[in-house]
């Protein structure tokens, strides 16, 4: 018999994944299945990055590259760090990875020892728990609710930190509820964590660029505090390459150079063409990106607007990301065809099963009042979900 380990066993299958699949699964059985469970951009990649690509392939670019990517792929991110988020990250201290999911189980890997802390603030992306655990650490959450736009503070995050606390790690844009940390609002964690220099502060800035309220602010651009930060990033959100699978790190060179080791021995360096590829993303100027940001906004608003018509829905105003995460708890203990339901996951599956919108449940994101619901679909698409939602949950008695 196979005895799978018990580091596999106590992992949980990726919520956002299966629900994807499952959705995948249901349309194939001909339902007409709305899926807004996965957060990938409904954009084709730019045409310039693809033709970058093809130059690539047909300048033989096929073979291995650096484990930390090839030299002028990482000039290009130190020269995209200063220029979008005005941080000095030599190429020295840059790795880049097979997707940010990657560059975060890398940085784990290589800080976390077995009962070591990780602060995760909830609602987290659903990724951060599970890495957590497969490197033996022991998470230890905060909960910032929705009247706190889902943020925590300085002391919030003080209150948390014992002698064995080494990390701290958090999404602005935040996945899942779309909150995005001012200025003032870093400045505030960052003076805490200068007061414990050993606490690695991993800051996964991936929806940088999807974010309505203006400038994107990075957790590293305090100077007491650089030497602390890995800023994580990727192309997956921006610049729609969620299957070319490039994400990467600036982080102290110390971090850098061990993380390149763990890839030295996991997956030696992401897909050759999609580094060539990237290097065009990186010196392209962000402004390409405007009208696919202007759209996000109009569904953002689209379904903040249509979600409001739903007596019990409560919602925060989520500045950036594709996501919106709205609390559902007014409907736990009401009942459908004699089923009663309890949490947001049994509600996520009746949603599935009787308005044919696929979305994640709230337990893997930390919150098991809320669900979500990924925004990365047409406006028309949308208005059907939304519809098909609130004709469901009017259902409930
Ligand atoms: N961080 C966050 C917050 C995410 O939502 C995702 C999912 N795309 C990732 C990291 C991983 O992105 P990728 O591996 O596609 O670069
Ligand atoms: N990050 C996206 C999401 O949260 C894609 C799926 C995944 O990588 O988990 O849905």
């Amino acid at each position: 018999m196979i005895q799978l380990s018990d580091r596999l066993l106590a992992m949980e299958e990726s919520a956002t994944i299966a629900m994807a699949k499952k959705s995948r699964e249901l349309k194939a059985l001909g339902m007409d299945i709305i899926s807004l469970s996965l957060g990938e951009p409904d954009f084709y990649t730019p045409a310039f990055i693809k033709d970058a690509a093809k130059k690539a392939l047909d300048d033989n670019y096929t073979m291995y590259t650096p484990v930390a990517g090839y030299d002028d792929l990482r000039e290009s991110i130190s020269l995209k760090f200063k220029r979008d988020n005005n941080l000095s990250y030599s190429k020295e201290q840059i790795v880049v990875s097979t997707g940010a999911k990657q560059s975060i189980a890398n940085v784990v890997l290589s800080i976390i020892n077995p009962g070591d802390e990780v602060i995760i603030p909830a609602p987290y992306w659903v990724s951060y728990l599970e890495i957590v655990k497969v490197a033996e650490g022991t998470p230890v959450v905060i909960n910032a609710g929705l009247e706190k736009d889902f943020k925590i503070t300085g002391d919030d995050l003080e209150k948390a930190i014992t002698p064995k606390t080494k990390m701290l790690m958090f999404s602005t844009p935040c996945n899942p509820t779309g909150s995005v940390y001012t200025k003032e609002e870093l400045a505030d964690l960052a003076r805490v964590l200068k007061k414990y220099p050993q606490i690695i502060a991993l800051s996964d800035e991936i929806y940088e660029h999807i974010n309505f309220i203006g400038k994107h602010e990075s957790l590293a651009q305090f100077p007491e505090i650089y030497d602390q930060v890995v800023t994580v990033n990727g192309v997956s959100k921006a610049w729609a390459m969620t299957g070319w699978r490039l994400g990467y790190i600036g982080a102290p060179k110390t971090i850098a150079l061990a993380c390149d080791k763990v890839q030295g021995q996991f997956t030696s360096a992401t897909c050759s063409i999609t580094q060539k590829a990237t290097i065009s993303a990186m010196h392209a100027d962000p402004s390409v990106l405007s009208d696919m940001i202007s759209a996000f906004k109009k569904r953002r608003d689209l379904v903040l607007s249509l979600l409001g018509e739903i007596p019990g829905i409560k919602i925060n105003n989520p500045d950036g990301a594709f996501y919106v995460f709205p609390d559902c708890s007014s409907f736990f203990g009401k009942e459908y065809n004699g089923t009663t339901i309890s949490n947001s996951d049994q509600l996520c599956m009746y949603l599935l099963e009787e308005g044919l919108v696929a979305l994640v449940g709230g337990e893997a994101f930390g919150d098991p009042n809320c669900f979500r619901i990924s925004y990365a679909a047409s406006e028309e698409t949308l208005t059907k979900a939304m519809h098909r939602i609130k004709e469901s949950l009017s259902k409930l008695t």
